[in-house]
C-alpha cells in the first residue's frame, strides 16, 4: 500500500524543538513545513495547501488559542493539534472546544503523535469527502436530476 504523507505544518517558537521534531516526521515519511510565530503560520496556510497543524500554545508573537481562532476561521478544514506544556492545560482544553482536533503534551511521544496526526487526517479527508458528496447532490438536484 502506497503511503501518502500528510502535509504538516510545525509551529513554534522553540527552534531547536521544531527542527528535530520536523526532521524526525520527515524521517517517518511526512511533509513537514516549519513556521516559528502565529504570523508566520496564518502566511503559509494562506499560500500552501496543508491537512494538519501541529501548534504550539506558546508562539512568540500571538497567543497561540489566537492562532487557533484564525486558522479555524480562514481555514475550517484545516485540522490543528495543539502542543502544551503542564501550565497551559486548560488553554488545550479551551482550544478543543474551538476546534482543535486533540492536544499532545510536551515532551510528546513520537509515536503517539502519528497516531493523532494519521487520525486527525483522516478526519480531514472523511469532511472533505462529505463536502464533495454534497456538492455532487446539490448539482445533481440543480440540473433536474431526482436528488
Ligand atoms: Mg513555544
Amino acid at each position: 500500500m502506497i503511503k501518502i504523507p500528510i502535509k504538516v505544518l510545525l509551529v513554534d517558537d522553540e527552534k531547536d524543538f521544531v527542527e528535530m521534531l520536523s526532521l524526525r516526521l520527515k524521517g517517518a515519511g511526512q511533509k513537514v513545513t516549519l513556521a516559528y510565530n502565529g504570523k508566520e503560520c496564518l502566511e503559509i496556510l494562506a499560500q500552501k495547501d496543508m491537512d494538519v497543524v501541529i501548534l504550539d500554545i506558546k508562539t512568540a508573537d500571538m497567543d497561540g488559542i489566537e492562532v487557533l481562532r484564525e486558522i479555524k476561521r480562514k481555514f475550517p478544514l484545516v485540522e490543528v493539534i495543539m502542543l502544551t506544556g503542564h501550565e497551559t492545560t486548560e488553554s488545550a482544553l479551551e482550544g478543543m472546544k474551538l476546534g482543535a482536533f486533540d492536544y499532545l503534551l510536551k515532551p510528546a511521544d513520537f509515536d503517539v503523535l502519528i497516531r493523532k496526526l494519521e487520525a486527525a487526517r483522516k478526519r480531514k479527508e472523511e469532511h472533505e469527502e462529505r463536502i464533495r458528496k454534497a456538492e455532487a447532490k446539490f448539482l445533481l438536484r440543480k440540473s433536474g436530476g431526482i436528488f
